[in-house]
């Protein structure tokens, strides 16, 4: 909050991170603009004004802007991930709900599908999220939500993770979400559930180990890491109370914590976050509460 002690230092930086390389006209490309109060670029050539909020998720926010950066300060820094309450204590917030939608908003800067695949040796897991008895493989349980889990070895044990929920444990549910956690021509590992088989045909090279061949009795041990980390982190932070309708924001967030924790710098993070919420776009709050489809 040193660094950023008024809503000019934020607007600076925004437009810092927005235009590392200047900011030039969106109508006529010129790069000759002065700059008015709140943010606002102003094209000398055409007129053309253009907010450095404007097609970003603080575009429609009435907070200050200082305000969010201490909530993705906030939000940066907490090791085991971040609730709601959590929030609107931090920051003395009135308001449940505003802690609640700008933790969505945040959430879903957190991962891009697009860009952070997998790739190389990479572990393939399911679990069960939710519920108090344990699931049949292939099938949904009540109150359950199956996730996936891809984990990276590195030689260091994991690298980085991916997660989604998927509805069940199919040869084509499996596919599909592979194909967006992992890049096409890695190395699969599994337990050898036959469901796997299918992604030979889409570019991977599947190598299926039993747990009785397993070397330590554990197929996957990296994607059980992750499950046991998962597990704890929903019964933590969340003490078992995502709606599954969410849960696929929730475990980007957790992915996002995850695949930075040896990072030593909150400050990179921070930049970080606010890039990625820079580059998707503005989501009104009814979007937030009435869908569920990403
Ligand atoms: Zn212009």
């Amino acid at each position: 909050m040193d660094m950023f002690p008024n809503e000019d230092a934020c607007l600076e930086y925004l437009s810092m991170v927005r235009w590392p390389d200047g900011y030039s006209c969106l109508r006529c490309k010129s790069q000759a603009y002065w700059k008015k109060a709140r943010g606002l670029f102003c094209c000398r050539d055409c007129g053309y004004e253009c907010s450095v909020k404007a097609g970003t998720i603080f575009q429609d926010t009435h907070k200050p802007l200082r305000l969010w950066f201490q909530a993705i300060w906030y939000v940066v820094n907490q090791k085991n991930g971040v609730s709601a309450i959590g929030l609107q204590k931090a920051l003395g917030l009135g308001s449940y709900h505003t802690a609640w939608e700008w933790l969505h908003k945040l959430r879903r800067a957190m991962v891009r599908p697009d860009r952070d695949r997998l790739s190389g040796l990479v572990e393939m897991d399911e679990t069960f999220i939710g519920g108090e008895h344990s699931g049949k493989r292939g099938r949904g349980a009540e109150g359950k939500t199956l996730v996936l889990i891809a984990a990276e070895e590195t030689p260091k044990g994991i690298g980085r993770i991916r997660l989604a929920p998927i509805v069940d444990a199919s040869g084509e549910t499996l596919k599909e979400a592979t194909l967006q956690m992992v890049k096409p021509g890695s190395i699969i590992r599994t337990d050898g559930w036959d469901a796997y088989n299918t992604l030979t045909n889409h570019g991977y090279v599947h190598t299926p180990t039993s747990h009785r061949n397993a070397e330590s009795g554990d197929a996957t041990p990296l994607a059980h890491r992750v499950a046991a980390l998962l597990k704890r982190w929903w019964l933590g932070t969340h003490q078992g109370a995502i709606s599954p309708e969410y849960l696929a924001y929730y475990l980007d967030e957790f992915t996002f914590r995850f695949n930075r924790r040896t990072s030593r710098s909150r400050g990179k993070l921070f930049y970080r976050l606010i890039q990625q919420a820079i580059e998707i776009s503005p989501i009104p709050a009814k979007i937030l509460t009435t869908t569920s489809s990403r």
